[in-house]
Formats: C-alpha cells, structure tokens, sequence
C-alpha cells in the first residue's frame, strides 16, 4: 500500500502506480487535521487524476483512531486538559538554575507517526479484515503481509528509523525513492514536467517550515499568503502552548516555539500582526467551538479564553 501524503514525493510514487510500474493494493491519505486546503486541494486533484486514467485501487482517507480532528484536537487537549503527551517537534529554549535561557534543542517527531503512519496501516489491516470477514480485533491470518510504500526521499534517508512496524509484526515499511536515490528536487522536476501541483505537504504550523531563504519549498510566507487564517491559528497556538508551559503543570520543561528562531510568531513576522485583528471574530468563534468539542469528549473545564 501507499502511504499518500498528498505532497510531492508520495505523489511521485501515486504516479508510477497510475503508470503501472508499481503495483498498489491501498492508497491511503491520513489526514493529520492540520494540512493546509492548499494540500487537501491537492489529493482532491489526485483522486480526480485517478479517475481520468481509469485506476481503480482504493483510495481511502483515514484520521488517528481517538483524536479523529488531528494535530489541532492533541493541541487543544494538551492546553485544556491534563494531556501531557506532546506529540510535535516544537524548537525549545531551556532556562538554567541561574535562571539563564539558553536554546536547546526539538522534541521528537513523533506526529508523523501517531497521525499519519499508524493511521495508515490501522486502516489497511481494518480494510482487509472486513475482506476476509474477520473482526478488527482477530489475529491476521498467518499467510498474509503488508509492505507500506513511504515517500521519503534520498536526502530524507536520516528519517528512516526503522524497516518493521512496531504496532504489527506482519507490516514491513518500504522507502522506494531512497532504494532509486531520488532526491525532493528529482520528485518535483518530474511533477514539473509533467504539469502536476507541486505543493509540498506538511501542516499548516509545522515547525519545519522556515523563511524563504532556508527554501526547502516549505514556508511560513506560502501560509500567510495562501490561507491567512492558518497562520492566525498557528500564532495562537504558538503563544499559548508557551502559555501552558509556563504554569509548570506540563511534564514539558522546555520553552516551546513553532519558528526555528526560537522567538514568537508575533515577533518573526510583525507585518502581518493585523491579520490577528482581521480575523478576530473567526479566532474567537473557532476558539468557542474548540472549548465545548474537548470539554465534551475529554471532559476538561475549559475556561472561556477567547
Ligand atoms: S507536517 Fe510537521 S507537524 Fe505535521 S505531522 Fe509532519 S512533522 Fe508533524
């Protein structure tokens, strides 16, 4: 199966499978609840490309299995409840006993997997149990294995950590544009040239974004400029979990930043502060709607911050 992530590499590989030189069973898409449009724009556009040449492998989209809104539900969680489990590789500052703030090091990437490879693979074994007629939580028949495709790329190679799915002895992982050497670059000159979109995938207030002259095709000015109130939302987020922090009821003791600069949003890009006055009432209604979704399923007395 395809791990899709609607981006450029895992679209280099939905395209050799449309071309037939790869064979897939499943494609799958989980969406982490923080993609921008721009990306969900984009799997609408491959799902459409699919039908045009007549492919007809599943092509499903599936969430994290209890935090069915994603990235911004653990956020709102870890905010307004208890959750300690903090799953993004936020940039820290950590303060010494002389009271010193010295720039340390990220928290572990540990989104990709929790939101997008697990999720990936749940769906897959749910797809072939109901195949098979069995129930979610049978044994998978011993003659049966799965290999799930990754995108990673040849100078992504570093972020390979493993070739076997912990959660399932009979799941193997794949990296075939690291097997073929193929670099981000050599995935987007062949989308290029063959006119397909060409955005690269990644959340909306992901931490590997950076400025423009880091261009590794992912940045904080594509959000500002293509979805405003993405980037409003990742400046409150942004405050807020060094907000949390700050109260020292998180096991977390580094101070969190979204920007490789280890310095606010507000203060990296004070150009575009009137965007959180122009969304102001959105914000507010966003905020009200988040308060009442993790007061009723997580059970948190929310306070009415607006
Ligand atoms: S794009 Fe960034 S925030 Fe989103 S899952 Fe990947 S590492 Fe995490």
């Amino acid at each position: 199966m395809l791990s899709f992530g609607g981006g450029t590499q895992s679209t280099h590989l939905l395209e050799q499978h449309f071309r037939g030189e790869i064979h897939y069973d499943y494609i799958i898409f989980a969406d982490t609840g923080a993609e921008p449009d721009f990306i969900h724009d984009q799997v609408w556009w491959w799902q459409h490309r699919q039908r045009q040449v007549g492919n007809t492998t599943p092509f499903l989209i599936t969430q994290h299995s209890s935090m069915e809104r994603g990235l911004e539900e653990m956020l709102m969680r870890y905010i307004y409840t208890d959750y300690q489990r903090f799953q993004m590789p936020v940039y820290c500052n950590s303060v010494n006993e002389d009271g010193e703030v010295k720039a340390g090091g990220m928290l572990p990437r540990q989104c990709t997997v929790d939101f997008k490879i697990v999720p990936v693979k749940q769906q897959a074994r749910r797809m072939v149990m109901d195949q098979l007629g069995l129930g979610y939580r049978q044994k998978m028949p011993d003659n049966i294995g799965f290999i799930t495709d990754i995108g990673f790329s040849y100078d992504e190679i570093r972020r390979i950590n493993t070739y076997q799915s912990p959660q399932f002895k009979y799941m193997r992982m794949a990296y075939p544009l690291v097997e073929a050497n193929e670099t981000t670059e050599d995935s987007i000159r062949f989308l290029e040239q063959n006119g397909f979109p060409t955005r690269r995938s990644r959340c909306y207030l992901c931490p590997f974004n950076c400025a423009t002259e880091q261009d590794i095709g992912m940045d904080w000015e594509e959000i500002i400029e293509s979805e405003p109130f993405s980037f409003v939302k990742a400046v409150w987020f942004d405050a807020k979990l060094r907000e949390v922090q700050a109260t020292g009821t998180k096991i977390m003791r580094s101070i969190p930043y979204l920007h490789y600069s280890r310095r606010p949003l507000t203060e990296v890009f004070p150009e575009e502060i009137y965007l959180t006055n122009a969304y102001k009432t959105k914000l507010s209604q966003w905020l009200v709607e988040w308060q009442g979704y993790i007061a009723d399923k997580w059970g948190a007395e929310v306070p009415a911050i607006i």
